[in-house]
């Protein structure tokens, strides 16, 4: 029996010389490890541990190997590390990282090489590391320049480690700087948001995210807020706040060009953009996610599963399903709406024909008339009430 990955397109045993298709493709790198857990965390997160970081570290640049012996054709633009903590890592580890990926695959000269750092974990000779390794881009877990509301939540730093972070980041010459900032903590007021933007605005970040909070009861603030112990803000000023961020970015000179992402000119994400355009993303690493173009994959969850298999040299995949025409279109749709320059209905139209698409122009209009989005010259978008509302819209294509 083929392994699942030998199905997807351009994956094939000795692919090195085979004739197959090249593509351009985007690496994601999970890191699951983090210091302590935040209150609100409902990601897979694991506590830093030297020995287990030694051994997934071993069984990452395994997985990098075998999986690009059976992609040396495709040319890798993006490269993106992410978890929880990347940055919790030594830098000699993140290094090794990136030179086997360099090893292993074609990396274009121009890759975009991003990683997840929080304020507290970076210093000037780490930073600096990391630009010699070739990484080009940081994206920051600041959620909030509050202390308090940093604590609420369990958030380990500081509005002082923020800033020293930041500070450091541009001393050392980091020009591509994204800051996740998070709306809808326990305790933020109108003046506490504002002065988050404000301060990222005076400190020229290229790309801000806002993220809602999206708490899970399960969670122990989703806890603490269920037992009435913590409130949060009232849903129509966390809807104000979104609403006036994206009119003040804009007026700064940034593109709110995704729901939750604001950049300046020639800053947006190039890797989550392809997320959103569906183009091919690999993921490795555990419990991590790829696409090819046709097909989803997964990698275990489970750490044990995901370090058997690769220290068995097997890729660690633990399903995998084909996307048919319909699913490809829902998916176009629920993600091609999150981005602000919308969907070309005509070329939509084009690719997966009138039939398909017309089940969903009734629901598209009726949202019109809602004022939650918007059809003008061929193209539909979001409006910025759609985008208050967009798990209400989306969920219409899943
Ligand atoms: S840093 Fe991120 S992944 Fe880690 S515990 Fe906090 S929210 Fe979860």
């Amino acid at each position: 029996m083929p392994s699942p990955r030998s199905r997807l397109p351009g994956c094939r045993q000795n692919s090195k010389n085979s004739n197959h298709t090249a593509m351009t493709i985007g690496v994601y790198i999970h890191i699951p490890f983090c210091r302590s857990k935040c209150l609100y965390c409902h990601f897979i997160s694991l506590p830093i541990n030297t020995d287990m970081v030694e051994r997934y570290q071993r069984a990452l640049i395994r997985e990098i190997e075998i999986f690009s012996s059976l992609h040396a054709n495709d040319k890798v633009d993006s490269i993106y590390l992410g978890g929880s903590t990347p940055s919790l890592l030594p830098a000699p580890h993140i290094k090794e990282i990136i030179t086997a990926c360099r090893a292993n695959f074609s990396v274009a000269p121009d890759c975009e090489i991003s990683i997840e750092a929080n304020p507290d974990t970076l210093a000037q000779d780490k930073v600096e590391k990391y630009l010699e390794c070739g990484i080009n881009r940081i994206s920051l877990g600041v959620q909030t320049f509050s202390d308090s509301e940093l604590q609420l939540v369990g958030r380990r730093h500081t509005r002082d480690s923020v800033i020293r972070s930041l500070h450091c980041l541009h001393k050392c010459g980091f020009v591509n700087i994204n800051v996740d900032l998070m709306l809808g903590l326990p305790l933020q007021t109108a003046a506490s948001w504002s002065d988050n933007v404000k301060r990222l605005i005076d400190m020229a970040a290229s790309h801000i995210s806002v993220y809602m909070l999206d708490l899970d009861e399960s969670t122990p603030l989703g806890q603490m807020v269920g037992s009435g112990r913590v409130r949060l803000p009232d849903e129509d000023l966390v809807a104000d706040l979104y609403l006036e961020t994206s009119d003040r970015l804009a007026s700064c000179g940034y593109e709110h060009y995704e729901i939750s992402n604001f950049a300046r000119p020639g800053f947006a994400c190039r890797h989550n953009l392809k997320y959103w355009t569906r183009l091919p993303v690999y993921g490795l690493g555990l419990g991590s996610f790829s696409f090819d173009g046709h097909m989803r994959q997964a990698n275990h969850s489970s750490l044990d599963d995901y370090l058997r298999l690769v220290e068995q040299g097997k890729l660690p995949i633990s399903s995998t399903e084909e996307l048919g025409q319909r699913q490809a279109l829902q998916e176009t749709l629920f993600l091609g709406l999150r981005l602000t320059r919308g969907i070309n209905w005509k070329r939509l139209t084009k690719k997966f024909g009138a039939r398909a698409v017309r089940g969903y122009e009734k629901d598209l209009k009726r949202f019109c008339d809602e004022g939650l989005t918007e059809w003008n010259d061929g193209i539909v978008r979001l409006t910025k009430s759609g985008m208050l509302l967009a798990n209400e819209v989306l969920q219409v294509f899943v």
